[in-house]
């Protein structure tokens, strides 16, 4: 692991941006691209760019290739990372780091901290359980105490466990930078959560750990929904003995509806907004409006907005995009 310091021992502030190429960036990416440069560059700090493309079926290189390209375009720079890189820390696309990601299970599963899930998906949606935020059931912990002869008996029947992380019943706590105190009881709320899918597919959960952890990531900036995560991931942090960075979730972009803007909104992916817009500053501009940063929509650039950061201008709520200021 490498020691991010500088000066009388100060850890240099090292931010991310993981987005997942599974298709064009849309407004609420750009939106948190821009939030975690920002914070990054207004500290002083470096900036890593790691595709999280461990979905075979909905992530593509021409995606990732893609994404990279529109980054560039914004004005969105990085000093490490990216599809083809190698470097300290590389590979930086999730789908090279398999062994990576084995090796932190196999300290997990050594301890006995893990065991394997026969359930399939209808079966944990049949159970009753009660639901979390994101719809998926909250496990009740069935296959925890399965027997040795069980586990045997549903392997012989031909099905591939999932394998998920004993998690302890207790409220953990911890304050997001922008959010404020978050509480959440593990067992409760969520259960004990997959470390590696049934197929083989490394979870979000454990690779977005070992990665944060291992590239010596300080600062996590991301969007809202994924604040209950961070729970989970602490609790992994702490199993595997890497350093924790401090997280700030962003506020999410909604439509004029209320709806959380999405993939789906297809006019308000890069290239309908590159189209749009012409020029880049013409969109990082009301992006900088959405956050905060300035007082109307006008055109900037990314490096003339970093000594405007500060993260008591960025809004908690999520933001409603007034139509006519993306549809110019
Ligand atoms: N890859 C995730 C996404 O695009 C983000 C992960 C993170 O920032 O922790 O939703």
């Amino acid at each position: 692991m490498t020691e991010t310091t500088r000066g009388a021992g100060r850890r240099e502030t090292v931010g991310r941006f993981a987005p997942s190429p599974s298709g064009r960036m849309h407004l609420g990416n750009v939106f948190c691209a821009l939030g975690a440069w920002l914070a990054a560059r207004s500290a002083g700090g470096r900036v890593i760019l790691r595709q999280e493309d461990l979905d075979p079926q909905r992530c593509r290189p021409e995606y990732a290739r893609q994404l990279e390209e529109d980054l560039k375009w914004l004005g969105l720079d990085w000093d490490e990372g990216g599809f083809d890189a190698g470097g300290p820390h590389g590979p930086y696309r999730q789908s090279a780091r398999g062994e990576v990601y084995q090796s932190c299970f196999d300290a997990l599963r050594s301890r006995g901290l893990c065991y394997p899930c026969f359930c399939s998906r209808g079966e944990l949606h049949a159970a009753g359980a009660p639901h979390r935020s994101d719809g998926v059931p909250v496990y009740d912990g069935r296959c925890r105490s399965l027997t040795v002869e069980q586990r045997r008996e549903l392997l012989s029947r031909g099905r591939w466990p999932a394998w998920r992380l004993r998690v302890p019943d207790r409220e953990v706590s911890f304050t997001d930078g922008l959010q404020g105190l978050y509480t959440e009881n593990l067992e409760r709320d969520c259960g004990d959560f997959i470390l590696r899918r049934s197929d083989g597919v490394w979870a979000y959960q454990l690779a977005v750990v070992a990665d944060d952890g291992l590239m010596g990531v300080t600062q996590v900036v991301r969007g809202r929904d994924l604040l209950d995560s961070t729970p989970r991931q602490q609790a992994l942090y702490r199993l595997l003995g890497l350093p924790e960075p401090e997280f700030f979730h962003l506020p999410l972009l909604l439509a004029s509806d209320g709806r959380r803007l999405s993939k789906r909104d297809g006019d308000l992916d890069m290239g309908a907004l590159r189209e749009r817009f012409g020029t880049p500053q013409l969109l990082v501009g009301r992006l900088a409006w959405l956050m905060g940063l300035l007082d109307c929509p006008e055109p900037a650039e990314p490096r003339e907005l970093a000594p405007l950061f500060s993260w008591e201008r960025i809004p908690r709520e999520d933001v409603m995009v007034p139509r006519e200021v993306f549809y110019p």
